[in-house]
């Protein structure tokens, strides 16, 4: 049975870094027919706001990215301290007392002698009696697991074959002085406890993978199998980490992409498939696989999210944008004829309200100085309103008789003092919304 999480810690909102990590989650559990869980990593109970937990399900929501139940971390604590017990017991756990300082000047020691930066396990040849002195000196020290200095190894989905020197690492810290737990122990416990058999994160992660690996055994849980999808760049291979705070779902959202665009650029970005409009659940999670994914980083460009929504849009009935068309402030009664001619001349349901606008107000002509004495002479041979669907044809056909211009430099001119622009719908179809016509003023 196929069990994936989405492990977001509630310290901010889920963005286009995330959504990858939760969309492959989702789409490897449904493929499989399996359970996706919604984990929230808040052992941080200084930086965990319940208002970004409601975000994240709000966020998940809006995707259509359903899941099966959610676990708290924060409601685990005593599955972490048994863990840490047991360990103790093992004897893979030691406290160790160096403040942040001392550790930066290790550091700092081993990089000058071109050695790697690993805690030198200073802590294990403390006595008891040192132990107790460094306690009552400085309070409670961190808890380290011992890692066994030997090759981690595993098959990861996307990076293939992996292998780590554990002696190339320093033993993770599981528990702080303060006795916070951390991520690494509460996300190892869980996944083991909660029968989570695949697991996709970032390869900012990949490390942390081979010490999870060695609690995991540790603890006799089983490994789950690991992905880790590359990072994201910016179009141009920049880095985009500081600006993923500007590319929260909710802004997106706020910005008019829709989530059938998002879903389809994000299920396809980085692996070797074209990414294509889909509009159907069930045909993202057939068409997913883990292993088309390729390690190189991944170029995102939030532009890409817009064309698509458009195509989206494009294909959809009234009745899914109702409300969208009424907010505008079309009339129901025009709301048809508006939305058969908008639909296709739209990025975001926010250029809607401009569209009508421009229908009930009139729109600022735009008449080039050589097309002023035409536009005029065309003005003047227009029927009062209210027009209809000939109304175009018969107009132009009559400017045409009197002006002798034909095609572009017809019809062009028209549009541009109807409508202000040169491109958009169909006259035909736009001259019924019609409702001021400013170039005749
Ligand atoms: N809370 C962790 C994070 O956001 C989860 C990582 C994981 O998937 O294990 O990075």
């Amino acid at each position: 049975m196929t069990t994936t999480r989405f492990a977001p810690s509630p310290t901010g909102y889920i963005h286009i870094g995330n959504l990858r990590t939760a969309l492959m989650n989702y789409l490897i559990a449904r493929k499989a027919g399996g359970t996706f869980i919604l984990r929230i990593d808040d052992t941080d109970p200084e930086r965990s706001k319940e208002e970004y937990v409601d975000g994240i399900k709000r966020d998940l929501e809006w995707l259509g990215l359903h899941w099966d139940r959610t676990e708290r971390q924060s409601e685990r604590l005593e599955r972490y301290h048994a863990a840490a017990d047991r360990l103790r017991e093992m004897g893979r756990f030691y406290e160790a007392f160096e403040t942040p300082t001392e550790l930066d000047l290790k550091r700092k020691k081993q990089l000058n002698m071109g050695k790697p930066p690993v805690y030198d396990r200073a802590a294990l040849a403390l006595s008891e009696a040192e132990r107790e002195a460094l306690r009552a000196g400085r309070g409670n020290g961190v808890w380290r697991f011992k890692l066994d200095q030997e090759r981690i190894e595993w098959n990861d989905g996307i990076l293939g074959d992996i292998s780590i020197d554990a002696a190339s690492v320093s033993d993770p810290v599981l528990i702080r002085g303060d006795g916070q737990i951390l991520y690494t122990l509460a996300s190892v416990v869980d996944d083991t406890e909660m029968g989570v058999t695949a697991v996709v994160r970032g390869s900012d992660h990949v490390t942390n993978t081979a010490t999870q690996i060695q609690i995991i055994e540790a603890l006799g849980g089983n490994v789950p199998t690991f992905a880790h999808h590359s990072l994201l760049t910016g179009p141009q291979g920049e880095a985009l980490s500081k600006r993923l705070g500007t590319l929260a779902l909710r802004d997106l959202r706020a910005q008019g992409v829709q989530p059938a665009a998002l879903l389809s650029l994000m299920a396809r970005l980085g692996s070797g498939d074209p990414v294509e409009l889909q509009t159907e659940m069930a045909d993202l999670i057939d068409g997913f696989d883990i292993g088309r994914f390729g390690s190189a980083p991944t170029k995102f460009d939030v532009n890409d999210l817009f064309p698509l929504t458009a195509r989206y849009l494009a294909g959809l009935p009234l009745a899914d944008v109702a409300e969208a068309v009424r907010d505008a402030g079309v009339p129901d009664d025009m709301a048809e004829q508006f939305w058969a001619v908008t639909r296709e001349n739209i990025s975001t349901l926010g250029d809607l309200g401009p569209w009508w606008e421009m229908m009930r107000d009139g729109a600022d002509p735009v008449i080039d100085d050589e097309d002023a004495a035409f536009v005029a002479e065309a003005m003047a041979l227009l029927t009062d309103g209210p027009f209809d669907g000939e109304t175009w044809g018969t107009w132009t056909a009559a400017v045409k008789e009197a002006t002798g211009r034909k095609g572009r430099g017809l019809f062009m001119p028209l549009r541009k003092a109807l409508t202000g622009q040169a491109h958009g719908p169909d006259m035909s179809a736009l001259m019924p919304l019609l409702q001021v016509v400013r170039a005749r003023e």
